[in-house]
């Protein structure tokens, strides 16, 4: 007998993907339920895609921002905007790599790595600094 069944890595996986996800939608001042109902898609369709691929768990996180990213851009616009880039048009971040551990927001108009997947809130001047 296994011992008690603890949460699977696949599981944890899934649910640390999500957190991220939201935590920057929740500093982006988006996390309606209707966006987070687009999170909970994702987050069901890559649990099939990765029970088909173990190997991609650790893409996870940024799978499920660019998909995030796709279905706002169709209903609401794009997301999350440069903070960097004071002036201009008003921008997307994007995922780099976009397939690949340790994801992060790039705003390839100015070269830079804006934050980490999940941590948005910390380089848009977000709530939590003491
Ligand atoms: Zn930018």
């Amino acid at each position: 007998m296994e011992s008690l069944d603890p949460v699977s890595p696949l599981e944890q996986a899934l649910h640390a993907a999500r957190a991220l996800v939201l935590a920057d939608l929740i500093a982006g001042e988006v996390a309606h339920a209707d966006v987070v109902s687009l999170v909970e898609d994702s987050v069901a369709e890559r649990r099939w895609w990765v029970e088909q691929w173990p190997d991609g768990m650790a893409y996870l996180a940024g799978l499920v921002a660019q998909d995030v990213q796709d279905a706002l851009l169709e209903r609401y616009g794009r997301w999350p905007l440069c903070p960097v880039c004071g002036s201009g048009d008003p921008h997307a971040l994007d995922v780099e790599p976009e397939l690949g551990p340790d994801p992060h927001w790039v705003c390839h108009k100015a070269g830079v790595k804006v934050a980490a997947v999940g941590l948005l809130g910390s380089a848009t001047g977000g709530t939590t600094s003491s």
